[in-house]
């Protein structure tokens, strides 16, 4: 047995692993995730909560991070030295009446994990992958991607001495968003001919063959930096637990941490009961929604269409098994919804003031399904989880407001006015009255 708090279990035959072994399935195929030793981690680590709760509004490295503050309940066995922050989390929770008039919810908060440093919450998960990286000496990092894991894995990797970021990216079908943040930040941008299943499998390749440290979602280390977005939203409320946690599904591995992370806080007393979770998809790519209209009996993948959730464009979830396994526990419901519902409701929440993309328009239109089916109820607290900033995706928000988008169609339009350069002009389009 090992001396350390966390091994490497595999989901479905239990076999375990060192978790300083570089190593991303187990020897039976399936996914691993890294399995803390609750009881003796209760023991050497008595009254946890107030631990995190004594942390809050932290200035010191590393608990100024919002990961790092549950250092605990994340990678215990990870020395503070070779923590990588930037520091990252500690995002708003929003609540205005704006909002909650908007979506129909008393009481609603938008957790806005676009607030991260690179504007995603991939940057909770690379603080955990690339602080590994440095812990298990590792001296290249790689990803394929099409935009936020890339983002994120190259700004934490630019902050370690001798440690190389490598980004597989599909060339010429990303963004000048998406390219401009792995560049910056000094990645090796390795633009290829190829998809991003293409980019996918060489990476893979590669970093079986060479001593590579892959930081794709099925590398179990990032889903436990991921696992605080829940717990830091909990904490935001006072340690109190809401009925509900939304989140929009493309891999799977958010909603797989979202539920880790909380199951391991019940059991160490962390939290007093369990919330239930509403898993969005967008139409365009549902095997999640599919599989699960299924009662999860059956597994359904699909050719994923184009979908302005961009980021969640995905056939085949790698963290499926865990993903369905969250809803089962958690009493979960997953709900799908279409381009016009996704980009209203993302339209919808920035007109509230609140810049979200389209990803976490996803959880927002499906929240008001939910809403409308009354399955998310009148007085219940409702913590939806937005995924990315909207700057991330903005010629996204520019073609909706300015027609491009006309066969969707849109409802909260607001282009610009091309006007000449005059003062009776300008008085009559803001009709404006005489008078003050
Ligand atoms: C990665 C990502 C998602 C999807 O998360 P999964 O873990 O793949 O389900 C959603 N929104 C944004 C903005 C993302 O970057
Ligand atoms: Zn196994």
């Amino acid at each position: 047995m090992s001396e350390k708090f966390s091994v490497l279990q595999c989901i479905r035959c239990g076999a375990t692993y060192e978790a300083t072994e570089v190593r991303y399935r187990c020897d039976c195929g399936d996914l691993l995730e890294v399995a803390h030793d609750l009881e003796r981690l209760r023991f050497a680590f008595p009254d946890m909560r107030k631990r995190f709760a004594a942390r809050a509004g932290s200035t010191q490295f590393p608990y100024a991070s919002g990961v790092w503050r549950f250092h605990e309940m994340i990678l215990p066995d990870l020395p503070m030295a070779d923590i990588v922050s930037k520091p990252e989390g500690n995002t708003n929770l929003y609540r205005t009446a704006k909002l909650s008039r908007a979506f129909q919810t008393d009481r609603l908060y938008l957790k806005h994990e676009g607030e991260n440093p690179t504007l995603s919450f991939k940057d909770r998960g690379m603080t955990t992958g690339v602080s590994w990286a440095k812990h298990l000496g590792m001296k290249i990092v790689a990803c394929a991607s099409t935009g936020d894991t890339s983002a994120a894995m190259a700004a934490y990797a630019a902050q370690v001495d001798d440690l190389r970021g490598v980004v597989f990216l599909p060339h010429n079908k990303i963004s000048p968003e998406q390219l401009a943040q792995a560049i910056a930040y000094g990645a090796v941008t390795l633009a290829l001919d190829t998809d991003f299943d293409g980019c996918m499998r060489l990476v893979q390749q590669v970093a079986e063959r060479y001593p590579i440290y892959l930081l794709n979602s099925m590398n179990s280390l990032r889903i436990e930096g991921q696992k605080s977005i829940g717990l830091e939203s909990i904490a935001q409320l006072g340690w109190r637990v809401p009925d509900w946690f939304v989140i929009p599904v493309g891999n799977a591995g958010n909603i797989s941490a979202l539920g880790k992370g909380l199951r391991e806080a019940y059991a160490l007393g962390v939290i007093d009961r369990l919330p239930r979770i509403a898993a969005i998809q967008a139409q365009a790519a549902d095997p999640f929604f599919r599989s699960y209209q299924t009662g999860f009996t059956e597994r359904i993948f699909v050719t994923a269409e184009p979908t302005l959730a961009s980021a969640i464009r995905i056939g085949a979830p790698v963290s499926h098994d865990k993903a369905a396994k969250v809803v089962a526990e958690f009493d979960g419901v997953v709900e799908e919804v279409t381009e016009a519902e996704l980009m209203d409701a993302k339209a919808l929440a920035d007109r509230c003031g609140v810049a979200v993309c389209p990803n976490s328009g996803v959880a927002l239109a499906g929240l008001r399904k939910l809403r409308a089916q009354k399955i998310i109820e009148d007085e219940q607290t409702v913590v939806a989880i937005m995924t990315a900033h909207g700057l991330k995706f903005s010629q996204v928000g520019v073609d909706y407001h300015t027609g491009a988008m006309s066969a969707l169609p849109p409802h909260h339009v607001n282009a610009p006015l091309v006007l000449p350069a005059d003062m009776a002009a300008i008085v009559d389009a803001l009709q404006l009255e005489n008078g003050r």
